[in-house]
């Protein structure tokens, strides 16, 4: 293991979107190596770059192959990777940029959604050891028989993690454009306020359920390695958000933050014959489809013989869902089928649930308060979400952030 003062800094790609930035980002590093530390960073593609390479990608081909989309998308890392360290060189210092088949950064062979296996620590202790700010291509990988994956939308901050994991970093750091985590979407809610510290598993349920902070998997290499992850911005020195192991302070707070995910719709399947089987072929039929289907809630009546069954689906999966779920209504019975293809799922989510009685009143008072109607709840140990209108999402989330008051908690318990 190398020396406790090991950061892992992560640079996203509007950290990096022009050459100022990038000089920005290298000072930032050689600051922490002028302070003792060795440094790593990892860093994504400038800009809108991978967006621009996946509409060439578009543009060239109808169905592109997913090993060429990997080679493609590489590049815009391989790009900013080489300007960084530039930058540093033109600074005075050591830098030196790295690929992920350099590193040994290994992965399985599953093109654009690969999974990191291995990281390989002799090549990065090296050039560390020679007193080099190393800089690491994020969301790229390389899998056993030499292929170059990506690991997915997003993920280079999935590798910072992983590295810093591996090395044993203090923490890593997430620069990006925004301070931190927040009570809620700011856009959406003006007074929404900066989480000064969440823990891993409320962040899980936060991106899922809609805020689109951090990969998801990013978070989960913190937990399992018990790495805390500084969300903060790259054009200040104010301390970001800490995603970090739960604290007892944590539960003294209800809800940490409340979310919005829009783009879903709602499916009802009604009156089905309660008979083993039916619930199991509707859904081995939508997965064939590779759909993903959530907060599935069935009821029966008619003395058991009959069932109501709902759940939520992405938009965009709607008229699949539609033309399977109307033709077995026809072959197996079902009274009806109904499907709201604009609907949005608000989120209230918060460790100190748990030991918090009445937030489920809380958050129906609030939406009736604002007559909102609720199509569907849902709860787990740490959330409760409800499904509503798409145009009462908004409005939904604004009660809600106002009803758990969060606009007055820093969201972090001080105790710590
Ligand atoms: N450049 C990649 C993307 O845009 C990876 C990342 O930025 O995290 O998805
Ligand atoms: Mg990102």
């Amino acid at each position: 293991m190398l020396h406790m003062g090991l950061v892992v800094q992560k640079f996203g790609g509007t950290s990096v979107s022009d050459a100022q930035k990038i000089h920005r980002a290298a000072r930032r590093a050689i600051r922490a190596k002028l302070d003792g530390h060795r440094v790593v960073m990892v860093v994504s593609a400038m800009g809108r770059t991978t967006d621009k390479l996946l509409s060439l990608a578009n543009d060239v081909s109808s169905n592109p192959p997913k090993r060429e989309l990997d080679m493609l998308l590489t590049t815009g890392e391989q790009v900013s990777i080489a300007l960084m360290a530039m930058a540093i060189h033109d600074a005075g210092h050591e830098a030196i940029s790295l690929t992920a088949a350099q590193l040994g950064l290994m992965t399985d062979s599953v093109h654009t959604k690969a999974r990191i296996q291995r990281i390989e620590r002799q090549r990065l202790e090296r050039e560390l050891e020679l007193g080099r700010i190393v800089i690491v291509a994020g969301f790229q990988g390389i899998d056993q028989a030499g292929e170059i994956t990506t690991l997915g939308r997003g993920a280079s901050d999935t590798t910072g993690a992983a590295l810093a994991a591996v090395l044993g970093a203090g923490a890593c750091e997430i620069y990006t454009d925004v301070d931190g985590v927040y009570t809620a979407d700011p856009r959406l809610v003006p007074d929404a306020r900066k989480i000064d510290r969440i823990s891993y598993d409320e962040m899980l349920e936060m991106a899922s359920s809609g805020a689109g902070v951090m990969h998801s998997r990013a978070i989960e290499f913190g937990m399992r390695f018990n790495v805390p992850i500084h969300v903060r911005s790259s054009l200040t020195d104010a301390p970001g958000t800490m995603i970090m192991a739960e604290t007892e302070g944590m539960e003294t707070i209800a809800i940490r933050g409340v979310t919005l995910r829009e783009n879903l719709a709602a499916v009802f399947l009604i009156g089905m014959p309660n008979q083993p089987g039916m619930v199991s072929t509707v859904f081995s039929e939508i997965a064939g489809h590779n759909i993903i289907v959530d907060d599935i809630i069935q009821n029966i009546y008619d003395s058991g013989r009959k069932a109501n069954v709902g759940f939520v689906i992405d938009a965009e999966d709607a008229p699949v869902t539609k033309e399977v779920a109307e033709r077995l209504a026809k072959e197996q019975g079902y009274e009806g089928v109904e499907i709201h293809e604009s609907v949005s799922k608000v989120s209230a989510v918060g460790v100190g649930m748990r030991s918090h009685s009445g937030v489920a009143a809380k958050m129906f008072d609030a939406l009736s308060g604002a007559k909102i109607n609720i199509y569907t709840i849902s709860t787990s140990e740490i959330v409760i979400s409800c499904v509503v209108s798409r145009e009462d999402g908004p409005r939904a989330l604004a009660a809600m952030h106002e009803a758990f008051e969060l606009a007055k908690s820093n969201g972090g318990g001080s105790e710590g």
